[in-house]
């Protein structure tokens, strides 16, 4: 907790990272979350990994034995046979995760394609919000293409991950305009940014994260700094993400 409100980080990654040869185990996670007063954390697999199964098991690992200071997001190549793409969302719904991330940057499906309805459909029976990276790896990274299936699925909830970055965080404002179940993770932003995406869009819709660890302090200090009343860093800090992915 931070002045009065509490801290739930949205994007965070634990395991190993094949592309950055990052690595970070759950103690290391933990360590971090208290000494940045985070209460609570999305781990998601890192969108480059050895073993897809092998990082949802390590992170059911971590969800088990802390769960009330983690939630988890399924990270699964859409490009898997049709059935073993469902198999492991299945498997990682019975280990209690309550969010899908797809990495448009690595796995190049392209949501305004039909061919990725399976996808969003997918999450939909779970009930599983998708957290879609976004900015870094357009065009199918661009965030008013999540306009597409947000429309075509209206019950789905989307999470633009990095809200579309510095280059592309005018297209989240415009899709979270278009679409009331959009949301808009913040990390990446400039303090400018993030203070021009509240103007537009409500803070119950907007949540921060920090994606790697020692982003942490910064991605809060700019949260905590910005001129808007109390209630909307409550709900950027905590309440928006706690709402979407607590277990249904
Ligand atoms: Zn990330």
């Amino acid at each position: 907790m931070i002045g009065g409100i509490r801290v739930y980080d949205a994007h965070t990654h634990l395991g190993a990272a094949r592309h950055s040869g990052r690595r970070w185990s759950v103690d290391d996670m933990l360590r971090h979350m208290d000494s940045q007063h985070i209460e609570k954390s999305l781990l998601i697999p890192f969108p480059v990994v050895e073993d897809f199964r092998q990082a949802h098991d390590e992170i059911a690992a971590a969800l088990q034995s802390a769960p009330d200071r983690f939630a988890a997001a399924a990270c699964v190549p859409p490009f898997l046979a049709a059935g073993d793409f469902r198999e492991e969302v299945n498997r990682c719904v019975a280990l209690g995760f309550t969010a899908i991330k797809l990495q448009p940057q690595y796995h190049g499906l392209n949501p305004v394609s039909r061919r990725s309805d399976f996808f969003f459909e997918t999450a939909l029976q779970h009930r599983l919000p998708v957290i879609a990276h976004t900015g870094s790896g357009v065009p199918f990274a661009l965030p008013s293409l999540f306009i597409a299936p947000a429309t075509r699925y209206p019950d789905l909830r989307i999470v633009l991950g990095h809200c579309g970055g510095s280059v592309y965080y005018l297209e989240a404002i415009v899709a979270a305009g278009v679409c009331s179940n959009i949301f808009l993770e913040l990390s990446s932003l400039m303090p400018h940014h993030i203070a021009e995406v509240l103007d537009s869009v409500p803070a119950t819709r907007c949540m921060i994260g920090s994606d790697v660890p020692e982003s942490a302090a910064t991605e809060l200090g700019k949260i905590l700094t910005l001129n808007v009343p109390e209630a909307a860093k409550a709900h950027i800090l905590w309440g928006t993400a706690a709402r979407l992915f607590s277990a249904t």
